[in-house]
């Protein structure tokens, strides 16, 4: 590191080391004087812009202004000072520079986040599920899953989603999130294990996001997930809601709920029960058995997208749609930005597109993103000018095809084989496609001015 850089360092942790003072004592009085350190933080323009336009929403939106205030003042002050120091802190402005050097030196993208899916294991027995089958025999080592958690840390990577089957079905994970507490986790639940135990711990270690899994109101979520399930859910958000602990609901948004987990009052509830935001994704035809009748009509894909904006910006509550959004991050993120791990240790681009030509078993974490498949698709990104359209499986049909015959990226699963070589199921998914095309065509030019983000999608 040269002197300018060890400089900048310097005046950077100074800042920060400000700004979680602040957060630790009368945040909201200070609320200016973070958004005015926070922007000192970052060059970059596009950083700048976003941090502006939370401000000003901050100042002008009731409903925004409302959500920060919430958050500031009810969140326990060692969670809110770890959520900013070690996800904005550590993962941006930190380990920004470290990735961009593998980027500059050889072409190699570090991605930001890393998914990993330590056991399939999970006490659930949910329709169309077969996690309940896996055996303790499955999982990978919890050295394993350390020596990957530091490897990443190493890169530059501070952002870890851990997904499963069920993250706490594993408590050394716990010992984990405490032993690296300068990174940010987020285990994807069901809730089933949070206890009075469990989140003391996650109280104390102020590192953990948790994102629990809703899918609907009492009568639907126990018909999938068994008996009791949505009373669970809903008392782990009470435990972490009593305790100041950041969490916010993931939702897979199906044909038959959509309607259900994007009302008013099905989103009032988990507001009122403290959770922060809500993240949807699209039912996807993938895994070990797709099934296409619950992927949602191309109209019900556009609707999610509106309705998930107008939540943003009417409620005191933050929404992603891991598909409209997409604009807002350039497009497709996978194999670029994030990457999965899963429980056999395959790294994969996404977390739905099961294809692989890395194996991790005593291997380094840093192959998977010097190998030509990754860096394939990224120089095929974004896969289509609008970017609303962006998956390479179900909208951009042929690009997985292709990317797999030029790399030799093979399936890890039943449906990603058939997502190759089943021509019967490839022309399902033409199909959806094409009934979303003209659809996405409106959206992309009314809502978006048919512009994206091209500095993420440059990548
Ligand atoms: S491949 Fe599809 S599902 Fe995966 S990140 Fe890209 S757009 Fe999303």
């Amino acid at each position: 590191m040269n002197i300018k850089d060890t400089i900048e360092k310097s005046a950077k942790a100074k800042v920060i080391d400000t700004v979680a003072g602040y957060l630790e004592k009368d945040p909201e009085k200070n609320i200016e004087k973070i958004f005015s350190a926070i922007k000192k933080l970052t060059k970059d323009e596009h950083q700048i812009e976003q941090i502006e336009f939370v401000e000003d929403y901050y100042k002008n939106n009731p409903a925004t202004n409302k959500f920060i205030n919430e958050i500031l003042t009810k969140t326990d002050s060692k969670c809110l000072k770890k959520f900013f120091v070690n996800f904005f802190a550590n993962a941006n402005w930190y380990a920004g520079p470290k990735r961009a050097k593998f980027m500059e030196e050889e072409n190699t993208k570090i991605p930001f986040v890393m998914l990993i899916s330590p056991s399939m294991r999970c006490p659930l027995h949910c329709v169309g599920c077969y996690a309940s089958s896996y055996s303790k025999e499955d999982d990978i080592p919890p050295e394993e899953v350390e020596r990957l958690i530091k490897e990443a840390r190493d890169l530059g990577i501070y952002w870890i989603i851990v997904l499963g089957g069920e993250p706490f079905v594993n408590s050394y994970l716990l010992d984990l999130y405490e032993k690296y507490n300068d990174m940010m986790f987020t285990p994807f639940t069901s809730g089933v294990f949070i206890n009075e135990e469990v989140a003391d711990r996650l109280k104390k270690a102020g590192n953990v996001f948790p994102m629990l899994s809703a899918e609907g109101f009492e009568k639907d979520t126990d018909a999938r997930r068994g008996e009791g399930a949505f009373k669970k859910v809903m008392h782990a958000m009470d435990l972490l809601h009593e305790r100041g602990v950041l969490f916010g609901v993931s939702t897979a948004v199906t044909r038959t709920n959509i309607n259900d987990v994007l009302s008013d009052e099905f989103t009032d509830m988990l507001i009122e029960r403290g959770s922060k935001m809500s993240w949807y994704f699209l039912f996807m035809p993938v895994g070990a058995k797709p099934e296409f009748d619950l992927t949602l009509t191309a109209e019900q894909r556009v609707f999610l997208g509106q309705r998930s904006r107008e939540i943003r910006k009417t409620k005191p509550y933050f929404t992603i749609d891991f598909f409209n959004d997409a604009p807002f991050v350039g497009g497709c993120i996978a194999g670029k930005y994030y990457f999965h791990v899963n429980s056999k240790e395959d790294v994969e681009p996404c977390i739905f597109s099961h294809f692989s030509t890395v194996n991790l078993k005593g291997r380094p974490l840093l192959d998977a993103f010097r190998d030509p498949f990754f860096k394939e698709l990224r120089s095929r990104q974004p896969y289509n000018e609008n970017m609303l359209r962006p998956c390479m499986m179900i909208d951009n049909t042929n690009v997985i095809r292709e990317v797999c015959d030029a790399t030799g990226a093979k399936p890890t699963d039943a449906g990603a084989e058939a997502m190759l070589h089943d021509e019967e199921f490839h022309e399902k998914l033409n199909q959806m496609a094409d009934a979303f095309a003209p659809l996405a065509e409106k959206e992309w030019e009314e809502v978006f001015g048919k512009k994206g983000n091209d500095t993420f999608s440059r990548g």
